[in-house]
């Protein structure tokens, strides 16, 4: 246990100063009579703290009323004054970092370019506008080389546009398909059957 009456209230005070909790460098320490002896305080440690200089001198000869007065205008965060000698310079250090992680994302900008070359995808659905155009051209031929075979249903004309894409074709495809038949006129519906003009 540090001997001198300094040392044990800071030992105590975890080396923070009593009132505004900074770090307190013994040389910037002095002792606070919390009863100033002037008006009968002791000199033992249950009417001393280890402070700041400056409030220290601050608090001077005032009366316990007095002092609690400015303690409890500090609201919670007392500085004590001119402390800056204490006060770590730390705000200016978290920013730094921060640019540092900016910086990686122009990098990350170059897939942009890719990113570019992707609005050529609209090729592929050009492409598929064709393919229904292609599979229409498809069934036209293969029903002007039936001949007199062809359906005479609605429903088996179904049944063959629909055998005719082995790879899978949806009822709704097929469904457009035969209204285009209708609309260009090369299939005329009269209820369930079907005549042909290709
Ligand atoms: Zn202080």
């Amino acid at each position: 246990m540090p001997t001198k009456p300094l040392d044990r209230l800071l030992f105590v005070q975890g080396g923070l100063c009593f009132f505004c909790k900074q770090p307190l460098p013994r040389d910037s320490a002095s002792i606070e009579h919390l009863l100033a002896i002037a008006k009968g305080g002791a000199n033992g440690d249950d009417n001393c703290v280890a402070c700041c200089k400056t409030v220290n001198t601050l608090l001077g000869s005032m009366s316990i009323k007095q002092k609690f007065e400015v303690v409890l205008n500090q609201k919670g965060h007392f500085r004590c004054p001119n402390n800056t000698g204490h006060l770590p310079p730390k705000p200016i250090a978290p920013t730094a970092p921060t640019p540092i992680v900016v910086a990686p994302k122009p990098v990350v900008a170059s897939p942009t370019l890719p990113k570019s070359a992707k609005p050529t995808p609209p090729k592929p659905t050009a492409a598929s506008a064709p393919k229904k155009v292609d599979r229409f051209a498809m069934v036209v031929a293969n029903l002007k080389t039936r001949g007199n075979s062809r359906p005479r249903t609605l429903k088996t004309l179904t049944t063959t546009v629909t055998a005719l894409f082995p790879k899978g074709i949806s009822k709704a495809e097929v469904a457009a398909i035969v209204r285009h038949l209708q609309a260009t006129g090369k299939v005329k519906v009269e209820g369930e059957k079907v005549a042909y003009q290709l």
